[in-house]
């Protein structure tokens, strides 16, 4: 089980306070997006819950466990950043299976894993290319490869579409969905888009200024947006 809460949590950069009190509920399997305007501290609330950052104030527990102390590579989260940040010098199958050797994961174990998770994003025939011989849907595919063969129990995906094209951009965003499906993980999902969030999402966490303005479905949010913040940014008619 992978239902994560936080209860006050906090995050200040020395006087800078970038993240102010937030209480959040996931429930194990679900999608959850994040949005909010440039600055409000998406970025941020990811990477305390993956352990990139630590938290200065309140709890955060992930399938009931206490994670403030612990090292991101202990919590079962696995982050896909909108860089891709792929290494140029291995090839896609040495990149996905990067993690899993720094975890001394023995090598059949690793091509196991790395060959089921390029059937899921049909990445066979690219396994022995470079980065830079991929397009930047198939890097972004590479990308929650690496993801996937750890076996996250959650996955946090920061604005990993906004490097591709509108086109490219729609069906990566099917795809992401597809895979929730599959998988049937916690994903927490940052974007600035609001069409991504409207279909992706079971529920969005509108951030503003680093606390929460409103927790609700899609629907929730079109249909009853609690101030005029948050029918701008869904887009709703109020
Ligand atoms: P978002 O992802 O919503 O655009 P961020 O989480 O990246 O926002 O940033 C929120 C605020 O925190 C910004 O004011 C940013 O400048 C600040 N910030 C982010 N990371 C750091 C850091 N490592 N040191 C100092 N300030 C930071
Ligand atoms: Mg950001």
């Amino acid at each position: 089980m992978a239902d994560l809460t936080l209860t006050g949590v906090c995050k200040s950069f020395g006087k800078l306070e970038v993240i102010r009190n937030v209480d959040l509920q996931i429930e194990d399997g679900e999608f959850v997006v994040f949005v909010g305007p440039s600055g409000c501290g998406k970025s941020t609330l990811l990477r305390c819950i993956s352990g990139l950052e630590d938290i200065t104030g309140g709890t955060l527990t992930i399938g009931g466990e206490r994670m403030n102390d612990v090292p991101a590579a202990k919590r079962g989260v696995a982050m896909v950043f909108q860089s891709y940040a792929l290494y140029p010098h291995l090839r896609v199958r040495e990149n996905m299976g990067f993690g899993l050797k720094v975890r001394k994961v023995a090598k059949p174990e690793i091509e196991r894993r790395v060959d089921e998770a390029a059937r899921t994003l049909k990445l066979d025939s690219l396994l022995d290319r470079f980065p830079r011989e991929l397009s930047g849907g198939q890097r972004q595919r590479v990308a929650i490869g690496r993801a996937i063969v750890g076996n996250p129990e959650v996955f946090l995906f920061d604005e990993p579409l906004s490097n591709l094209d509108a086109e490219l951009r729609v069906h990566m965003r099917a795809e992401i969905s597809g895979l929730h499906k599959r998988l049937g993980n916690t994903m927490i999902y940052v974007t600035h888009d609001q069409i991504e969030a409207m279909t992706l999402a079971d529920k969005i966490v509108v951030l503003r200024d680093g606390m929460v303005e409103q927790i609700g479905s899609p629907r929730d949010l079109y249909y009853r947006p609690v101030n005029t913040f948050v029918a701008q940014f869904i887009g709703s008619p109020k």
